[in-house]
């Protein structure tokens, strides 16, 4: 399976304030906002490099306090929440991880940019929260 960085995911306690580093002083440049209600959560994407594939930085703030990121920042404070990557078979993907009993957070289903992702639990990733996102 082919497999390439789509982004990092970054939980902060505001976007202002991460944009503050990532666009005032490392001069990167946010391409995209949104909001996922389904997550709870508001996003900031900064591309690392040139080109439509170019990895980025997703910047991850908290809508309310029930959301995944509100309670991550309670636990852990600010950091590194997940690695996404992308994969040309994400349906087949799904089902080997099944086959091999990983635990999957969700199914398969749209998010930001419209994408269609699952999250794989950090048990069978080597303790990283992994998102795999159809390419
Ligand atoms: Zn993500």
């Amino acid at each position: 399976m082919a497999a390439e960085i789509d982004h990092l995911g970054i939980a902060v306690r505001t976007l202002e304030e991460a944009l503050r580093f990532y666009e005032g002083i490392l001069g990167m440049e946010v391409t995209g906002r949104e909001t996922v209600e389904v997550e709870g959560v508001k996003v900031a994407m900064l591309p690392a490099g040139a080109g439509a594939d170019a990895a980025r930085i997703e910047l991850l703030e908290a809508t309310d306090e029930n959301s995944t990121i509100a309670k991550f920042i309670e636990k852990r404070g600010p950091g590194l929440h997940h690695i996404a990557l992308r994969v040309d078979d994400l349906s087949a993907a799904v089902d080997r991880l099944r086959s091999e009993g990983a635990r999957l957070l969700n199914e398969p289903r749209p998010g930001a940019g419209g994408h269609i992702y699952v999250f794989v639990h950090p048990s069978a990733t080597g303790g990283v929260l992994l998102e795999l996102i159809q390419k």
